[in-house]
């Protein structure tokens, strides 16, 4: 009898694809035109053969169940082989246990890990789209979680802070954009993003936006949430690459 499939799956993946000794990953990367190469080996805990190392005591069953067996690469396999008295059959079983044990420990420490992904059920924005208006950022602002920004390089410290004063402005209005819900407030928000677009275009600078939809995975949610981000981005106008709600980008090419 030999050690079956699934019995190879399952010893394979409880060892993390990884020798039980010195955890390195039992395969090699692949070259252009190569596969990977396989160095990993199952070897018996409780030997099969009657005069080989650790031999005895077990069913035949049972020396090729995932149980008895032990995931090492080719060179700790020798190592264990050559060395009976010191790889003994209740040390490679300690081995595997703490190794099978960490191994879960570190996909389960990975499951938990809060992190962001695109949502795959809204398209990802390519372009920032021109913001002309403060109405279309009010909205943005208001359905966005978070806010990041970008600010050109090589700035007058005028225009920088002008910038900064516009882009602290947007990050103020998502923090208590949820608690403004009067039209009067609404209307109010929308004018001050107004002005200081109008403020920014006098002095050549253009305002793009996007919201892209994330999803928040991991921790103690059930389940995804959904994040949509705010990204607001500051741009020179004569080097400004933004579109605008047909999809056109702006500057157009005028000759
Ligand atoms: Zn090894």
């Amino acid at each position: 009898m030999s050690v079956s499939e699934k019995t190879r799956k399952i010893l394979w993946v409880q060892a993390g694809g990884l020798c039980a000794i010195c955890k390195e990953q039992v395969i090699t990367s692949g070259t252009a035109s190569d596969d990977p190469s396989v160095f990993g080996e199952e070897a018996h805990i409780v030997a099969r053969s009657e005069g080989g190392p650790r031999a005895g005591g077990l069913a035949e069953d049972l020396i090729n169940h995932h149980t008895n067996l032990i995931l090492l690469c080719s060179k700790d396999h020798k190592r264990v082989d050559d060395q009976p008295n010191h790889f003994t059959v209740e040390r490679l079983r300690l081995i595997k246990s703490e190794h099978e044990a960490w191994v879960r420990s570190v996909v389960d420490a990975d499951k938990s890990r809060l992190r962001l992904v695109p949502d795959p059920m809204f398209p990802q924005p390519r372009a920032l789209k021109l913001i002309m208006r403060g109405n279309p950022l009010w909205n943005m602002i208001k359905e966005s979680f978070s806010f990041e920004y970008a600010i050109p390089d090589n700035l007058h410290d005028d225009d920088e802070d002008l910038i900064i004063e516009f882009m602290d402005l947007v990050r103020d209005f998502c923090d208590i954009a949820g608690d403004l819900v009067s039209v009067r407030e609404n209307r109010d928000a929308e004018k001050i993003l107004q002005q200081h677009i109008s403020r920014l275009a006098e002095r050549e600078f253009l305002v793009g936006a996007y919201v892209r939809h994330m999803l928040l995975t991991g921790g103690s949610a059930d389940g995804p949430t959904p994040w949509p981000m705010l990204r607001v981005e500051v741009q020179p106008a004569a080097l400004a690459e933004l579109a605008d709600e047909s999809g056109t980008t702006y500057p157009r090419q005028t000759s």
